[in-house]
């Protein structure tokens, strides 16, 4: 927070994953970027987030500040520190977090007791915003995810302390199961059993607990939030976000524009000269050893899964290799998938390069490379990488769905003779609209002014965080008390 600035309120953010410390998805960029954003808003917040292996050295200025024993099978200790100018807390239990793998799986799969390991967050999170931390009261407890959506549960249950509560979905298709049993291991009241509180489809879920005792819902777009109303997007939840009628918003995504910033790639550009963009192009088709080509050069940055469409490539790229389009992918996933991407580098090898894996730097060089960033999403609850594409003026060719619907202007012969267009949108998710687009691609970037007009609204597009870090802070204003 500013120097001076007057504190409106605290809020305590409960999630899984935050960067720089862990990250899977984009809910972790949204969980590391809110601290800063809402800061300057006058919120302070505090992150709690578990001590997965080797994390706790990479907090500077470290204390202990809570400690519970029986926390779920041993004891749980929380370290306050900081680390790239937030305020991160630690729960460290080390019978539920210190462990090889990643945060939700290890080696052979899933861990058993998700459930419980992320009960113990949730339930220390609504705890330590009941109580207070050394005089450090919450005013608002914010869950993120099926990881964090007990805590409001614990908190309608046992008490709220005065303390309001929000949880924002970032993705609905992770709801957290856990078998019906488990209710009293997991400190629920066995009361709430029932179609209308804690029970889902004969067992419970995380998410659906959060979904129906937080205060406030949030979604991470306006469209994905009336999207969730419909069984295809709800996946089950539908009626339950439904019952909750007003209480549910959409405030979508930013990107740290200081991080995605033209400015700061290798050759620098801008929307005033977009001259080092083309030295980039052609750094990026060396890198990956390919031809440098006539049409659009476009990017895939993404997890290699259902959701995102990945699927749909094989079909459209012959057609737009031949139209004198490029291929990049940078991404991992699905076996299959990831089979079928290096299936079409070696087909066309001068015209797609592939990497399988996650490497921040290359989407940097990527996307400062790039003509095109293409997501083809089967449902996108944001999507950030539309929006790095925005700021690079790497035309975005997205799926009409969610996120990716509201932030990109489609290049409708109106909106191009407006002025306003940003990329292209296709409807529905399949390869005939996926190809459609992509030829509408092709045509726009044959057509250097047109290219360019689009390119710069891109770039002109806000993508940072201000417009929701304000619709945050107005939320948390109505629920303080
Ligand atoms: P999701 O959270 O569903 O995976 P988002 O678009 O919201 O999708 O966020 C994905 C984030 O992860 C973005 O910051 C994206 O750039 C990044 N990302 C995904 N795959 C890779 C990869 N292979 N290498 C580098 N960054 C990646």
């Amino acid at each position: 927070m500013g120097a001076g600035m007057q504190v409106r309120g605290r809020v305590l953010s409960v999630a899984s994953e935050c960067v720089p410390l862990v990250k899977t998805g984009g809910l972790a960029d949204v969980v590391g970027a809110l601290p800063a954003a809402l800061g300057r808003m006058g919120w302070e917040m505090r992150v709690l987030m578990p001590a997965y292996r080797a994390l706790r050295p990479r907090l500077s200025a470290m204390r202990e500040v809570w400690t519970e024993d029986g926390l779920f099978g041993g004891t749980g200790t929380v370290f306050l520190g900081e680390v790239a100018g937030i305020s991160v807390m630690l729960l460290d239990a080390p019978h539920l977090y210190d462990r090889e793998g990643g945060p939700y799986a290890g080696p052979a799969g899933d861990w058993a007791d998700n459930a419980e390991r992320f009960a113990a967050l949730s339930w220390v999170g609504a705890r330590m915003a009941r109580e207070g931390i050394e005089g450090w009261k919450a005013d608002v407890l914010h869950a993120h995810d099926w990881q964090a959506g007990f805590a409001p549960a614990y908190l309608a249950y046992g008490g709220t302390g005065g303390v309001g509560s929000v949880i924002t979905v970032h993705n609905i298709a992770f709801q957290g199961w856990a078998d019906a049993g488990r209710i009293g291991a997991l400190r629920l009241p066995r009361e709430a059993f029932h179609p209308a509180a804690l029970e889902y489809y004969g067992g419970l879920s995380s998410l659906k607990a959060g979904l129906v005792t937080a205060d406030r819902i949030t979604t991470v777009s306006p469209t994905y939030a009336t999207e969730l109303l419909r069984p295809e997007y709800g996946m089950g939840l539908q009626g339950v976000i439904a019952a909750r009628g007003a209480d549910v918003s959409g405030i979508l995504n930013g990107v740290d524009t200081d991080v995605w910033s033209p400015e700061a790639e290798p050759v620098p550009y801008s929307v005033k000269s977009l001259k080092g963009k083309a030295a980039n192009r052609a750094a990026l088709c060396a890198e990956f050893g390919l031809d440098v080509p006539s049409g659009p050069l476009a990017i895939v940055v993404s997890r290699l899964t259902d959701q995102k469409g990945i699927d749909l490539l094989p079909a459209v790229v012959p057609d737009f290799v031949a139209a004198g389009g490029a291929l990049l992918v940078l991404g991992s996933g699905d076996p299959a998938l990831e089979g079928a991407m290096r299936g079409l580098e070696s087909r066309f090898p001068r015209r797609v390069g592939v990497r399988i894996g996650y490497d921040e730097g290359l989407s940097h060089r990527m996307f400062a490379g790039a003509d095109a960033v293409l997501v083809p999403s089967r449902f996108e609850p944001c999507g950030l990488t539309q929006m790095y594409g925005l700021r690079y003026g790497t035309v975005p060719v997205v799926a009409a769905v969610g996120g990716l619907a509201d932030t990109v202007i489609h290049a409708s012969p109106a909106a191009l003779s407006a002025g306003v267009a940003t990329g292209v949108q296709f409807h529905p998710t399949d390869a005939i609209a996926f190809g459609q687009a992509l030829r509408q691609l092709c045509a726009l970037h044959a057509n250097p002014a047109l290219w360019g007009v689009v390119q710069k609204n891109a770039m002109r597009h806000p993508v940072g965080w201000e417009t929701s870090a304000a619709a945050y802070a107005a939320l948390y204003d109505g629920l303080a008390r």
